[in-house]
């Protein structure tokens, strides 16, 4: 295991036995009804994005981190700010938290959350905080939160696939156990007769970083629009199949959900996709007409 996932529980661990004391008859503020002055408050939240970065502290330009997002209970959504040697592991966007002695102050005319050392945090199941209709739709992780991660968790990504792996293709796989056969051999049930399959794994790029991403046949004869039997797996040739694969994955854009296999190499097991058409020529034109009005002086 990563040092990183150790800090991950380890942190999460403490805050969680400190929190379970402190929330005892603590009142539940709701992030519409924060005004700033009423700290220390207690109220329970989803994150729905985060992100730190190095900024110079205004008095000495000492590099500090700032870890930022935004928090919503349904009521509002809020912007937090962490300064105070925040654990940017632990506030990844789409998990659920009772958040126990945060400060509020104004920021540009609006409440915003403080986040502090003293600030104790206890995780919540997802259904315990509402999540409003409009942020259901657009909820992906950022993939460079993916290593700060626990070992396995559900997940929600969106990107474009840049790239086939090499392990993409034709598979025989273990009737028993569906393990991938080396020359017709299970590493557990020895020597079976394999079952035809199409194993597809594929890179996918969000700006971020990257994942690998599974994907299974049921859901590639969705992508590619047909059907792709046994006998296709057996009989055409594999620069054919790759081909196919190659036209309707790479350069496309997708949002995919499925459960994320952290580690060296994070891998996520999609179990379901939503292809995102691509932006129609006109909309394209007018963003690239504002990117060039932006970028030039
Ligand atoms: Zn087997």
């Amino acid at each position: 295991m990563s040092g990183g996932q150790e800090v991950y529980g380890e942190a999460l661990g403490a805050a969680l036995s400190r929190a379970r004391t402190a929330s005892e008859g603590q009142h539940l503020a709701r992030l519409g009804d924060l005004r700033s002055g009423t700290s220390p408050v207690t109220f329970r939240a989803r994150v729905v994005e985060s992100e730190w970065r190095e900024v110079s502290r205004r008095k000495d330009g000492v590099k500090v981190v700032l870890f930022s997002g935004l928090l919503s209970d349904g009521s509002a959504q809020v912007r937090f700010t962490w300064w105070d040697d925040p654990k940017r592991d632990l506030l990844l966007a789409g998990s659920t938290f009772r958040f126990i002695g945060a400060e509020v102050r104004d920021w540009q005319g609006r409440p915003e959350v403080r986040l502090t050392r003293n600030t104790r945090f206890e995780p919540l199941k997802a259904e315990e905080v509402p999540m409003p209709a409009r942020e259901r739709g657009d909820r992906a992780m950022p993939l460079w939160q993916v290593k700060g991660g626990p070992p396995a968790f559900p997940a929600r990504v969106s990107g474009v696939i840049t790239s086939l792996l090499s392990s993409t293709g034709v598979v025989h796989r273990c009737p028993e156990c569906s393990r991938v056969l080396q020359a017709n051999v299970c590493g557990t049930h020895g020597t079976v007769e394999g079952k035809i399959d199409l194993r597809l794994r594929a890179v996918l790029d969000d700006g971020t970083g990257t994942v690998t991403v599974s994907i299974r046949r049921p859901d590639v004869e969705r992508i590619v629009g047909h059907p792709i039997s046994d006998a296709d797996l057996g009989t055409q040739p594999s620069t054919v199949l790759s081909e196919t694969l190659h036209s309707h994955l790479v350069g496309h854009y997708f949002r995919l959900e499925g459960r994320l296999l952290n580690g060296e190499f994070p891998t996520l097991l999609v179990e379901s996709y939503e292809p995102v058409p691509a932006l129609p020529a006109k909309r394209l034109a007018e963003l690239r007409r504002h990117l060039a009005r932006e970028v030039l002086p």
